[in-house]
């Protein structure tokens, strides 16, 4: 079966989408998700179109389909604030990331439906949909997947049902589709581990073919600890057998699996960390728990 398995990389305002694709043919991915620039601001490099044609040359060689092909949202967008100026920059801002996307012919955005900090679930869930009304108000273009949360402070997209409240209450939801994310749903309060379960769950509420992309992570913390702190592969609360169910479920083999789980320092150390994914992605490959995962990862890039 054709696993469809990539990770987070970045994005270079010198290389662009051939950096991302370049990156991610490095760890073995046939797929990937990247920021179009810093998550944390909103500065962003016009795209160069030569670049753009040489990545989508490389994709088409090495058999990535750029419909796989994940952006995420920087995640200072916040939909669901009240405060009017912030409101409308981050209607602005996701608009301009989504003819990005256009751009460079991607068509899925993963975005944190965003934190209500204080106005309340209910405001804040309305905010959110209002704000999607805009941003989506053509019929065609790029689909918003909404990220499930884990509900670490006000966040809002940390049930199946507040998801699907904002789904029910935009024009085009056509365009919207949902981001599961492993480590999120577990620190929010779902059962990970009885997946069937909640793969069925989610079918009644919001429906299957709305799962756009997943997002596989490891857990540090127990389910319901709210924390959304990532783990690596295996070394979680979620544990390794759980994330292969999820990875080669059966009814989610046409979607996009992306992990973000932590850079690797040598010491322990923050100083200078070392991407995961290469080793991560070998283990699932082989579905085969390496215990070893962080001393040959230390090893590769001493
Ligand atoms: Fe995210
Ligand atoms: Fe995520
Ligand atoms: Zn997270």
């Amino acid at each position: 079966m054709n696993l469809i398995i990539g990770s987070h990389v970045s994005y270079t305002k010198d290389e662009g989408l051939l950096g991302s694709v370049k990156e991610a043919l490095s760890y073995n991915e046939n797929t990937f998700m990247f920021y179009t620039g810093a998550p944390q601001n909103t500065f962003r490099t016009e795209i160069n179109k030569e670049k753009v044609k040489e990545a989508k040359e490389l994709m088409e060689n090495k058999n990535i389909n750029i419909k796989n092909v994940i952006i995420h949202a920087p995640y200072i967008i916040n939909l669901a604030n009240d405060n009017e100026e912030k409101y409308n920059f981050a209607i602005n801002f996701l608009k301009q990331e989504l003819k990005r996307a256009t751009e460079l012919g991607i068509d899925k955005i993963v975005l944190h439906p965003g934190s209500h900090v204080g106005i309340g679930e209910e405001k804040g869930l309305e905010n959110i949909a209002k704000a999607l009304n805009v941003v989506l108000n053509e019929k065609e273009g790029p689909i918003i997947c909404l990220e499930t949360m884990a509900g670490k402070g006000t966040e809002l997209g940390k049930t199946f049902e507040e998801i699907k409240y904002i789904i029910d209450n935009v024009k085009n939801n056509n365009r919207l589709m949902v981001c599961l994310d492993t480590c999120h749903l577990n620190d929010a309060g779902y059962d990970i581990t009885n997946f069937d379960n909640l793969l069925d769950e989610f079918d009644k509420i919001i429906g299957i073919e709305k799962i756009g992309c997943i997002h596989i992570n490891d857990s540090k913390n127990e389910k319901g600890s709210h924390k959304d702190r990532h783990e690596n592969i295996g070394i979680g609360t979620i544990g390794f057998d759980s994330l292969i169910k999820i990875i080669y479920h059966d009814k989610l083999k046409e979607v996009s699996k992306i992990l973000e789980t932590p850079y690797i320092s040598m010491d322990g150390g923050k100083d200078r960390t070392y991407p995961p994914y290469k080793f991560e992605i070998e283990m699932i490959r082989n579905k085969k728990y390496n215990e070893n995962l962080l001393e040959d990862i230390r090893k590769n890039y001493k």
